[in-house]
């Protein structure tokens, strides 16, 4: 038998605890511890939005997300609401940026939106996602965060406080390389498919 349960709207989660989210006003929970001890990462259940510092304020989340431009017209930025990400937790690699936010599809039409701007373009780039893919799911077998990727130069990482612990996620890293990405490609390109790749570049009218 179905309980008819009283609807609570987020809004009453607002308080110290949940400040409003900067981009659309909803109350912000916690998300995720992030690696290395770097603390305790937020997200809006509304828009999507993630933020892994102070909640900040609306301009403060658009220049973050306009600091992703190549300078060529394109943004390009990790996206919180991809399979990648919903898939490994804190172990996705997207969380090794320099940027405070991350951004999901919605919370960056709606971020635009208040700057009355559109995205007119939106393309998948899966020449990193598929990595990001990749060490997202070996992430979260060693100690150490990004543990490959850092050592190409292809993102920040965080490494294991000890010797023996670095030296065992290199091991794990080389035993499972094969296998995970034989696994990471169909994986990445169904998230595609489904509009979930972990990394997106757009293109946006005005400024
Ligand atoms: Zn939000």
């Amino acid at each position: 038998m179905e309980v008819d349960l009283p609807k609570v709207p987020l809004e009453a989660g607002l308080g110290p605890e949940n400040p409003p989210c900067p981009v659309c006003g909803e109350p912000i929970f916690p998300w995720l511890e992030l690696p290395g001890g770097a603390g305790l990462a937020h997200r809006c259940e509304e828009c999507g939005l993630g933020i892994l510092g102070p909640e900040g304020d609306r301009a403060s989340v658009l220049a973050d997300l306009e600091s992703g431009d190549s300078g060529e017209g394109w943004i390009t930025y990790e996206n919180r609401d991809s399979t990648q990400a919903r898939l490994t937790g804190g172990g996705w690699a997207g969380l090794e940026t320099d940027h405070a936010f991350r951004f999901s599809p919605d919370a960056v039409e709606l971020l635009l939106a208040s700057d009355d701007r559109l995205v007119t373009d939106r393309r998948p780039r899966l020449g990193r996602s598929i990595p990001g893919m990749w060490q997202s799911l070996i992430n979260t077998f060693t100690f150490g965060h990004n543990v490959a990727l850092g050592a190409f130069g292809a993102s920040r990482s965080v490494k294991a406080g000890q010797v023996w612990m670095r030296a065992l996620d290199w091991f794990i890293t080389a035993v499972l390389a094969v296998p995970v990405l034989i696994l990471s490609i169909p994986l990445e390109l169904i998230g595609t498919a489904t509009g979930r790749c972990g990394r997106y570049s757009i293109r946006t009218t005005g400024p």
